[in-house]
């Protein structure tokens, strides 16, 4: 990759998401080859206009009284004949004198292709060659399946809601594909789901404020224990050792399991990890509280990454949080925002919020808060790496193979600390872990497999702090709160056939 393409190629892929755009772009076909021409259209609207009403009246009420008085269940039969015949290859007989929408089975072909795709990557992932899947080779960013994705299925369900395939100027779009996917995620997980965890900020409730008690989420949150399984909330916000603060964001839903008829097992089922995967909580039906679960209790970050007997844990997190600190503050002044911005550092975890209320940053200016910290965070570590193999290598002569096993291990040991820096919509944050070891953290407490757990994020861009968990579990991308609703709404009623 020459340095210009690969600078325009970095500037563009932090706002789209690579499989999206694959299937975007597979689904350009029929909707530039196989659309309905307008000629037909045009053809159809004239002979319309002929055989009903005048091209004066088609408007006004007048025209709608004369198309019921005279005779209009007629031409309507007339107009069906003449539509059938102009439109022979859009649409065709099932055989029981039904019509069918053969650009609606050309859209389904395409993603029954997909679908194959995906199970074909699957089935090289259980041997450990996903890399080697057709997949691979078309999208080399894509990640893991956890389930088949019946994506035909879905896209007739989206295209009855959506008109994709009777659209002649406006092509299957992001928001499009992204509606099928989750779909079809849903659908597939829907039988085997035991643990669903949720973002906070623009997927519970709107940007930095509270979980409301009337918000129609509390009801179908409860729902999903009544239903039998775990929900946690998996948020960035991070107040260490301040439950109060957590209850005080989501003393809406806490309201609702109080006033709730729950069994104390189904509350009991209720988490809360934030600061990604640093502070975890549990809903106690005895007290009506959240509590906190120490780190001795569960297998925490850093001892779930091997992390544990390393010395020097605490000073490495605090050596990246100030390489994290050099790096915002310099952004900040080569933007000339030094004055509207401050820093906010905590125990695992730094900020970029704005001074005054009411001040927003736009969101270029946030992804490259962002963008930056990734960068220099990832060549700072990538680079202590480097030297100490090179420290190894030249130690040995030069020669790594020559180094005992014992020894290469001990290189092999150096992992580089991970981390989370993201446009959290109205500020940036650097936060140490992510929520990739966050659900992690779940998965093996609950003890849940990939296929098992659903994460529901806003946040799937690669500035964003949601898309770790891609690697861990299914994924659903909304980005609202009133989307997340409509999602649970299909999940319940898909849980609620579960035998
Ligand atoms: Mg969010």
């Amino acid at each position: 990759m020459t340095s210009l393409y690969s600078t325009n190629y970095h500037l563009r892929a932090h706002k789209r998401d690579a499989f999206i755009e694959f299937i975007k772009s597979l689904l350009l076909t029929p909707f530039v080859l196989h659309t309905r021409p307008k000629s037909s259209g045009s053809s159809l609207s004239s002979s319309f206009s002929n055989l009903t009403y005048g091209e004066q009246d088609n408007a006004d009420g007048l025209a709608s009284k004369r198309r019921n008085d005279d005779g209009s269940g007629d031409k309507k039969k007339v107009f069906d004949k003449q539509l059938s015949e102009a439109s022979i290859g859009w649409f065709d007989s099932d055989g029981e004198g039904k019509i069918r929408d053969r650009n609606v089975e050309r859209f389904c072909e395409i993603l029954g292709c997909v679908e194959d795709l995906i199970r074909d990557h699957m089935l090289h992932d259980l041997n450990d060659l996903s890399e080697l899947s057709r997949l691979s080779t078309l999208v080399p960013s894509i990640g893991r399946f956890f389930t088949p994705l019946p994506l035909r299925e879905s896209f007739l369900r989206q295209n009855s809601k959506r008109s994709i395939a009777a659209r002649r100027f406006v092509p299957p779009s992001f928001n499009d594909v992204r509606h099928i996917l989750n779909e079809a995620q849903v659908a597939a997980i829907a039988p085997s789901l035991k643990l669903i965890t949720f973002d906070g900020d623009c997927t519970l409730y709107a940007d930095g404020t509270d979980f409301a008690q009337d918000s129609q989420l509390v009801n179908l949150l409860i729902k999903l224990l009544e239903c039998g399984l775990s929900v946690a909330i998996v948020t960035a916000a991070g107040y260490p050792g301040d439950v109060q603060k957590y209850e005080s964001r989501l003393s809406g839903l806490l309201d609702g399991f109080r006033a709730s008829s729950l069994p104390p097992e189904a509350l009991k089922r209720f988490f809360v990890l934030g600061g990604e995967c640093n502070y975890l909580f549990r809903y106690d039906p005895l007290t009506q509280h959240l509590i906190y679960i120490p780190e001795s209790e569960y297998p925490s970050f850093p001892s779930c990454m091997g992390f544990a007997d390393e010395d020097g844990g605490k000073e490495r997190v605090q050596e990246l949080l100030d390489v994290a600190e050099e790096t915002l503050r310099e952004c900040a002044e080569v933007m000339g925002l030094s004055h509207t911005v401050g820093i906010l550092r905590k125990e695992r975890g730094i900020g970029v919020v704005v001074k005054e209320a009411g001040v927003r940053l736009s969101r270029e200016q946030l992804d490259e808060f962002a963008l930056s910290a990734q960068r220099r965070l990832n060549n700072h570590q990538r680079a202590k790496q480097i030297r100490r193999i090179k420290s190894h290598q030249s130690r040995s002569f030069g020669d790594l193979s020559s180094l005992s096993p014992a020894s290469q291990n001990q290189q092999q040991q150096y992992h580089p600390l991970p981390f989370c820096a993201f446009n959290g919509g109205q500020d940036v944050w650097v936060d140490i872990g992510n929520k990739l070891i966050g659900v992690s953290i779940l998965q093996r407490w609950l003890g849940c497999e990939g296929g098992e757990t659903l994460h529901v994020g806003d946040q799937f861009l690669s500035t964003g702090n949601d898309i770790s968990t891609r690697s861990a579990c299914c994924t659903v991308w909304i980005t609202n709160p009133e989307e997340t609703a409509e999602v649970l709404v299909e999940l319940g009623e898909r849980l609620g056939k579960r035998t």
